[in-house]
């Protein structure tokens, strides 16, 4: 049959149809695994389908009240975390660092901002990676390419396909969660103790410096308290949600539940539009539920599988969570508002966060004209804007070591930074991969990282990321621009 040039839907046909958690099967799907045994994921996911949720509709809600409060100008959006979590990160020390390196780069945008931060782990369920190729060059082999811990094994007797891994990635989730939630009310992001999170591979004086002053100030300053907002009790803790890429539907499917709105006055605050679309009415008459996506507070679409017609569009035009999308040199501005008007058709400020990531050489001709796109439609002042200097700026060194110069990284964020202000728009947000570990994975930086030095201590299974001294320069950049 001669093959028909496909028109793609308008949102508002998108939007108008009706829609479950299982929609999303039967559209045309990116970057979806073949599995080998249908029998064990059907055990898998009807397991999974049985398991509590992971996070509550109220911590979502009021995660989507904070983020909107960010895309009216009033709060700034940290997130971040690996580019690949694994199984084996589910340890006490490499929870606690990241938690520690998101809580001193908090710090400091708050100072520089004087605002609300809101913090988001790419963590606690970051197990599924898309990727170019379906195999890759392992020392000299040819092998499946390494999806994700929630797919397959790192190690190269590990690559085939295992559907039982969806069961270990919602229970490795669960528990970096629960100590996330126990290190955090245990007193680790006491702000009275800002010192004690310690620089601990960061030795350089300036920036060290910088940091402590910034941190033994803060327990004197009334407009630090003011800013948080800070009643008694609440200096003791912070809140830090959980975020993963989208991309495994099988997983999110079974972790999609109808539950109650939450009618907490201190989540649903007054004036908050309604968090559904007026189209999608889950039960017959019954206004008072919506579907939650309980595998994290936080989900968004990748740059590869972002197609209007297609699958993951379709599951995440249900969800109520606050979601985010990949915007790249590949999104065609008309997709922008047609994403828009299909994932938010009610317009609910703070739903979508675009995460902008275009690379440092492309950044100043393909920003403005997105940023006019969404500023003078009807969706101004609706979004989250967040730059991802990260993925636009990844590049492979002569012997083949995944790399990126953190003098892009850190020029696509100040190009972003400058380009919003001139547009009369808000950055709100950095989208980073970072880990508290003194890796080595990013040329550059006030250490002056070289190529030969990447090996010193490389551990990424994916991209390479920032680390502390690396991360925080970057926040300095951010708390300097809003300072000024
Ligand atoms: C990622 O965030 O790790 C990623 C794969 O990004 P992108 O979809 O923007 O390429
Ligand atoms: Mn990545």
């Amino acid at each position: 049959m001669a093959q028909q040039q496909q028109q793609t839907p308008l949102p508002e046909a998108i939007a108008s149809q009706p829609w479950n958690p299982s929609t999303w099967r039967s559209k045309p799907i990116k970057q979806s695994p073949a599995y080998p045994e249908p029998s064990k994921l059907k055990k898998a996911v009807t397991e999974l389908g049985r398991m509590p949720p992971l996070v509550h509709p109220h911590e979502i809600n009021a995660l989507k009240a904070h983020l909107r409060e960010v895309a009216q100008g009033n709060g700034f959006l940290l997130q971040g975390g690996d580019c690949a979590e694994l199984f084996d990160y589910c340890e006490q020390g490499a929870i606690e660092s990241k938690i520690k390196l998101l809580l001193q780069m908090s710090l400091v945008l708050i100072w520089g901002t004087n605002k609300r931060v809101v913090r988001i782990g790419r963590m606690a369920g970051q197990y599924a990676k898309p990727r170019s190729s379906p195999t890759e060059m392992v020392n000299g082999q040819e092998l499946p390419s390494f999806r994700g811990d929630i797919l397959n094994g790192y190690h190269v007797d590990e690559r085939e396909i295992d559907p039982n891994r969806l069961l270990k990635a919602y229970h490795h989730s669960a528990a970096t969660l629960n100590y996330i939630r126990t290190a955090l009310s245990s007193g680790i992001a006491d702000l009275h103790r800002p010192l004690d999170w310690g620089l601990g591979h960061v030795r350089d004086p300036v920036l060290k410096e910088k940091y402590s002053k910034i941190a033994s100030s803060i327990q004197q300053t009334l407009r630090f308290l003011q800013v948080i907002n800070a009643r008694p009790g609440e200096l003791e803790t912070v809140e830090l949600y959980t975020s993963h890429e989208g991309l495994l539907l099988e997983y999110e499917q079974p972790l999609t539940r109808l539950m109650e709105k939450p009618t907490h006055p201190g989540v649903s605050r007054p004036g908050t539009p309604p968090g559904s679309s007026p189209t999608i009415k889950p039960v017959a008459g019954d206004e008072s539920k919506e579907y939650y996506d309980t595998s994290a507070h936080f989900v968004w679409i990748g740059d590869r599988t972002r197609q209007l017609d297609h699958a993951h569009v379709e599951f995440f035009r249900g969800i109520a969570n606050p979601i985010g999308i990949k915007v790249g040199p590949t999104t065609p501005t008309e997709d922008l508002l047609a994403l828009l008007r299909t994932l938010n058709p009610s317009r609910e400020p703070g739903k979508i966060t675009l995460i902008t990531r275009y690379g440092a050489g492309k950044v100043a001709s393909l920003l403005p004209t997105h940023i006019r796109a969404v500023e003078d439609s009807e969706y101004r002042s609706c979004v989250v804007w967040q730059c991802d200097p990260m993925h636009g700026n990844t590049l492979s060194t002569p012997t083949g070591i995944k790399t990126r110069r953190f003098n892009d990284i850190y020029s696509e964020l100040e190009q972003s930074l400058r380009i919003h202000k001139e547009q009369g728009s808000y950055l709100g947000g950095v989208h980073l991969e970072l880990t508290g570990d003194a890796v080595t994975e990013c040329l550059g930086g006030s250490e002056g990282l070289d190529e030969d030095d990447l090996s010193t201590n490389y551990t990424s299974f994916c991209d390479p990321r920032l680390n502390e001294k690396q991360a925080l320069e970057l926040a300095f950049l951010v708390a300097d621009h809003y300072s000024r």
